[in-house]
């Protein structure tokens, strides 16, 4: 690890001044992806701000039609809320069978979605639930959001505050995970709300997208033999130690269609 001065930011304010003070300034929030990449001295960071400190980074509100969680908010909080289990299961679901107990305690949803980790599982939930990333300066909706392989929109000096997930009919997320990290080698979340269907693909490509042939299928008809003739192409998809590309693509239709009987 490299040298760094360490500040424990006292508000969402406190941290963007320190940052903007900062040459080259990094956020902490569990630390689970920065602390190893520091360790590793893959990254050099001047100054890391730990936002630990914050407490409204860690609210979670379930009302009207809306899930909010604020970005401090770890992955075994979601996993055992019984407001958000009530309002979106498969959003509880999902925090649930993120990696281990360890990391599910320390991991939290802002740094999840900042980080945009090819093979992470909640950028699924946002894309497949149509949620609202927001900002200490704006809002961001998840389809503008999630740019690239680790690359979000976020400025280099901007703080997520929480997620606003719209409460929907119906929805499920299915992952086939690595059996080692728990990652998805593809991980699928269908939606079926009052904007329409949405499926939203994780672990396959450079980052997380949306299945557009299989939502058209079924919004037409939402059962799962709707997309058994849909594929996606290899082309373009991930292909590692873990899985082939051709696997990948075969792999989310299969997920899709569990989703989708998993909805009903
Ligand atoms: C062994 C292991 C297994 C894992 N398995 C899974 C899995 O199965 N599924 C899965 O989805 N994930 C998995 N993860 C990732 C984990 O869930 C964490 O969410 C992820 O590592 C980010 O960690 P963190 O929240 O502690 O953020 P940090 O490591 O503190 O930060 C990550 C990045 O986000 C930035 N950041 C943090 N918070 C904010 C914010 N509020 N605003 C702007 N930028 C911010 C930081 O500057 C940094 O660049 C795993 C991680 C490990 C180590």
């Amino acid at each position: 690890m490299y040298q760094f001065n360490y500040h424990r930011a006292t508000s969402v304010a406190d941290a963007v001044a320190k940052l903007k003070g900062a040459g080259d300034g990094k956020l902490m929030a569990g630390g689970m992806t920065l602390l190893p990449t520091l360790k590793m001295r893959l990254a050099n960071p001047s100054d890391v701000i730990d936002l630990g400190g914050i407490a409204a980074l860690r609210e979670i509100a379930v009302a009207n039609g809306q899930v909010s969680i604020g970005a401090l908010v770890t992955h075994d909080t979601v996993a055992q809320s019984a407001p958000i289990a009530q309002a979106i299961p498969a959003l509880a679901g999902l925090a649930l069978h993120i990696g281990d107990p360890q990391v599910r305690n320390r991991g939290t949803i802002g740094g999840s979605v900042a980080n945009n980790d090819p093979a992470a599982d909640y950028p699924a939930a946002l894309l497949g639930l149509g949620a609202t990333v927001h900002t200490d300066r704006r809002t961001i909706t998840a389809d503008a959001f999630f740019k690239g392989m680790f690359e979000t929109a976020l400025a280099a000096d901007e703080i997520v505050t929480k997620i606003t997930f719209p409460v929907v009919e119906r929805a499920a997320y299915m992952k086939f995970p690595n059996p080692a990290s728990r990652y998805a080698i593809v991980g699928v979340f269908v939606s079926k709300g009052s904007a329409g269907v949405r499926v939203a693909v994780t672990g396959a490509g450079a980052s997380v997208f949306r299945a557009s042939d299989m939502e058209k299928a079924l919004a037409a008809s939402f059962q799962a033999k709707a997309i058994e003739g849909i594929t996606v192409s290899a082309a373009g998809l991930n292909s590692d130690i873990h899985a082939g590309a051709d696997y990948r693509a075969h792999l989310v239709g299969v997920m899709a269609r569990r989703a989708v009987t998993a909805c009903a």
